[in-house]
């Protein structure tokens, strides 16, 4: 058998040469040795592999620079509509490959490869061999170093990610803004099946992908108190922050576009505490810079879960104000803007900008921009909230309870008195109107407050961005329907207008093109390589469906990417893989509600079977899990050493030998949706948004066992339900179980493999050295369940058999495979954007390339 092709060579045979043959390799062997001595002044013989990643990122950046300016100045001379994409997270991951795809430039290195030499003797194959030689380095080991940029949590911090890789895509005149927070979400350790955290020191080598702007430094404002004066309302006796500005190009897919991402750092003042220093007072000062700065220093690692802290508010703000102001500048120095009728009002503000708010995060946008209007511009309340809600629009990401921002009045009071003063007007005025349409409803009343009463007083922050944006939007259609009908009802029946989908997507250039090269040449080789940017064209695959050579090239990709994976963790943990077993991954933050506890339980059971009946032929399954539990979340902490106990049984039973291994993942960052076969998506119905999890592995040729959540619906849909293994309770079936009263114990009575399970669990089974570790773990299942993973068990169970079953016969499962892939076109996010342009922000995407640059010279 001839050796895998490496990823670098399978990019290679990709047929998308994009730009091959404009660049050339000595031009980019030629800077990358000019980066290397002036850049990172080193020669060949002092220079790190580390010195050689910077040097190639900064020969790629430069690549970016002339379309970077040029996008920008084409965007001044058309003065289209921009929109404003606001998000407390950003999970970029790394860059450099990403960049070399939508630029096409790893395939223009690769061409140019036969006329370089390194030695002079030697005629090179590859620019990056070129660099390989002598060195012992290749492309990959190179990419390797690059730190990931891990400013979000999960979901929704990516999704953010793919949404700037798509508006660069279609054309649209768009900027990411957020905060270049020193530590991102932290390293994952285990250690003795434990979790670990260590902070993401991600800036330590430096960013070579950033650029620093403190020219447009711009100062934030806390605390203070309010003034009204006949001349208007006056915010003073503030505390002054700076907000730093860094850039971050974002280059679309081949279309010489590159917008912007301007996160802001946090800077103290010069001044800063300088007051009325004494002799021990400046040393003092200096010090409590920190105090300030402090604001972008770490990213709070709760996904799905609200933290009502200080500094939680202060990062909101200061997102929110130094970015409005950064919009109202760029808005009055445009073409279009910088009228005299303009400078006075603003009011066209609506046409020429788009305000989106990735959750409640940024909801901080309403009142500071009312503040604006009122208090600076000197608008008239009328006009001012016309202006607010007309240009900004809200994302909704999930209806747990314990997500939903609540902050406590108080801290509002003290840290921006004025924001608090303009929401009580906001909610003044919006329950007037209220009071109107429903005369005595109390009850109404309070139940759409943006005030909750109670013991302590909170402001909900998703009400204030309801009342405040023109549309409101839920990530899935199920979603969407249950913020309808449930969490959000009272304001629907109101503006019923306002409430639209939008389902989640991802970027298929990340996703695809750049972690699973192999496949994207198959489906190239079958349908041309248009469907890289419409997606739905993957449709076409529905031809190849019974094609014995498409078939088997699938299969061959898929085993391929598996082999590799199973080299590499053997590597990692010792373990060994059976390379032709089902590879059963779920991988996600680690959430009671996402009931990684449900697969642990479908473990527990293969492996009593198989100890039950060792002689039978069962289906090998390597189960893999992995996710980041935060570092407060007690139950999800003791979920992940439930798993790595698991494992530790079942791994080392020669009873069971290869066909079942559970392994933890650790530190779950980036792809892992390539090697998949099985992509678990289990949450409790009505529970997950959305998913996006769940799409990149659908992409990549995985099968999915999942609940009727989320956007798994919308993939059953697309691919046919008889394509996903779907099983469980429906939305309806759960809320009718809730209504009934769920009762674990029946179910734990009832099912006596269940029951067995879950005894050996309690017994200390897993935990011979501790018998009551998992007490808490059970004693949840049993009597506080929240997310029923009992009433799913048997038919998860049964559905699991249907799956070993299909996997038994290879070609029937790649069937369903293509069937999966063939169906993926609407997970585009390109199609998401499309729809917020036309539907939310007025704005119309394009597929056409702007002028290219001379790039170097
Ligand atoms: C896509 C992604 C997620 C979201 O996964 P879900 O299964 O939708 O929860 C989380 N973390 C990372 C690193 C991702 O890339």
């Amino acid at each position: 058998m001839s050796k895998p092709l490496t990823d670098q060579e399978k990019r290679k045979q990709i047929s998308v040469r994009g730009l091959a043959g404009v660049e050339n390799v000595s031009d980019l062997k030629t800077n990358f040795n000019r980066h290397l001595h002036f850049t990172l002044v080193k020669d060949r013989n002092v220079a790190t592999k580390r010195d050689y990643y910077f040097a190639l990122a900064n020969t790629v950046r430069d690549h970016l620079v002339g379309r970077w300016i040029r996008t920008q100045q084409h965007y001044y001379e058309k003065d289209p509509k921009r929109v404003y994409y606001l998000s407390l997270e950003f999970y970029m991951g790394r860059t450099l490959q990403n960049t070399m795809v939508n630029l096409a430039l790893e395939n223009a290195c690769d061409e140019a490869t036969y006329q370089v030499k390194q030695t002079g003797q030697v005629r090179m194959k590859t620019f990056t061999q070129c660099l390989g030689v002598g060195l012992g380095l290749d492309m990959e080991e190179l990419q390797d170093i690059e730190e990931d940029a891990g400013l979000g949590n999960g979901g929704l911090g990516r999704l953010a990610a793919c949404f700037l890789d798509s508006m660069a895509s279609l054309g649209l005149a768009a900027y990411g803004y957020g905060i270049r927070y020193e530590f991102g979400i932290f390293n994952q350790k285990i250690v003795s099946g434990w979790q670990v955290e260590e902070a993401d020191d991600w800036l330590r080598y430096g960013n070579p992908w950033e650029k620093a702007r403190p020219e447009y430094m711009r100062p934030v404002h806390f605390y203070g108190r309010v003034e009204h004066t006949p001349e208007g309302v006056k915010w003073v006796d503030t505390q002054v922050v700076l907000a730093l500005p860094y850039d971050t190009p974002v280059p679309g897919y081949r279309n010489n576009i590159v917008n912007t991402m301007r996160l802001w750092s946090a800077k103290a003042p010069c001044d800063f505490n300088l007051k009325d220093f004494n002799v021990g007072g400046y040393i003092q000062a200096v010090l409590d810079r920190n105090l300030a700065e402090n604001i972008s220093r770490v990213l709070y690692p709760n996904d799905n879960f609200f933290e009502g802290k200080e500094l939680r508010l202060k990062q909101e703000y200061f997102v929110v104000a130094a970015t409005l102001q950064d919009i109202i500048r760029r808005f009055k120095a445009s073409k279009f803007g910088s009228t005299e009728y303009v400078r006075l009002d603003l009011s066209t503000l609506p046409d020429k900008v788009a305000i989106q708010l990735n959750d409640t995060h940024p909801a901080l946008a309403i009142p500071e921009l009312m503040r604006i209007l009122v208090d600076v511009e000197k608008l008239t309340w009328e006009k001012s909230w016309d202006i607010v809600v007309r240009t900004c629009a809200y994302t909704n990401h999930t209806v747990l309870p314990e997500a939903l921002e609540r902050w406590p009045v108080d801290l509002f009071q003290n840290l921006l008195p004025r924001h608090l003063e303009i929401i009580y007007e906001i909610n003044r005025r919006h329950l007037e109107r209220i009071a109107k349409l429903y005369p005595g409803d109390h009850d109404r009343l309070r139940r759409m407050s943006l005030i909750e009463e109670g013991n302590v007083k909170k402001i909900n922050m998703a009400h204030l961005c309801i009342v405040g944006s023109h549309a409101v939007n839920g990530v899935a259609r199920i979603h969407s329907e249950i913020i309808k009908d449930t969490v959000f009802k009272d304001f629907y029946d109101v503006d019923p207008q306002k409430f639209q989908n939008k389902t989640n997507g991802i970027t298929p250039r990340r996703w695809l093109v750049m972690c699973n090269p192999g496949l994207a040449e198959v489906i190239a080789e079958r349908i041309g390589e248009d469907y890289i940017r419409d997606l739905d064209q993957l449709k076409k695959l529905l031809k190849f469906v019974n094609d014995d050579a498409f078939i088997r090239d699938v299969a061959k990709v898929k085993q391929e990417n598996k082999m590799k994976f199973a080299a590499h963790l053997e590597d990692h943990y010792k373990v060994k893989i059976n390379p032709n077993s089902m590879f059963d991954v779920q991988v996600k933050r680690i959430h009671e509600y996402k009931r990684q506890l449900l697969n642990c339980l479908h473990i527990i059971t293969l492996y009593n079977r198989i100890k039950r009946e060792p002689n039978k032929s069962w289906t090998p399954r390597t189960i893999m899990i992995g996710g980041k539990a935060a570092p407060g979340y007690h139950t999800a902490k003791m979920i992940i050493k439930l798993i790595t106990s698991i494992g530790d049984i079942v791994n080392n039973d020669p009873v069971v030998g290869d066909r079942l291994k559970v392994i933890f993942l650790e530190n779950y960052r980036v792809t892992l949706a390539e090697k998949a076969d099985l992509s678990e998506q289990i949450s409790t119905a009505g529970t997950e948004a959305s998913g996006t999890g769940n799409m990149k592995f659908m992409l990549n040729g995985a099968l999915t066992i999942g609940t009727m959540d989320g956007a798994n619906v919308e993939m059953a849909e697309e691919a046919g339900e008889e394509n996903l293994f779907i099983f469980g309770m429906r939305v309806p079936d759960v809320e009718a179980l809730d209504k009934k009263g769920y009762d674990a114990m029946s179910y734990y009575n009832r099912i006596p493999e269940l029951k067995q399970a879950m005894d050996q669990i309690s017994g200390g089974f897993f935990s011979p050295n501790q018998h009551d570790l998992f007490k808490d773990l059970v004693n949840m299942l049993m009597h506080h369940d929240r997310f029923k993973v009992f009433a799913d068990y048997e038919a998860y169970i049964k559905c699991q058999e249907k799956v070993s079953a299909l996997y038994k016969n290879p070609k029937e499962w790649t069937k369903m495979v293509i069937h999966n892939i063939a169906g993926c076109g609407k997970f585009s996010s390109d199609r998401t954007i499309t729809q917020y342009a036309r539907e939310i922000w007025g704005m119309e995407p394009s597929l056409e390339k702007i002028a290219a640059p001379d790039d170097i010279h």
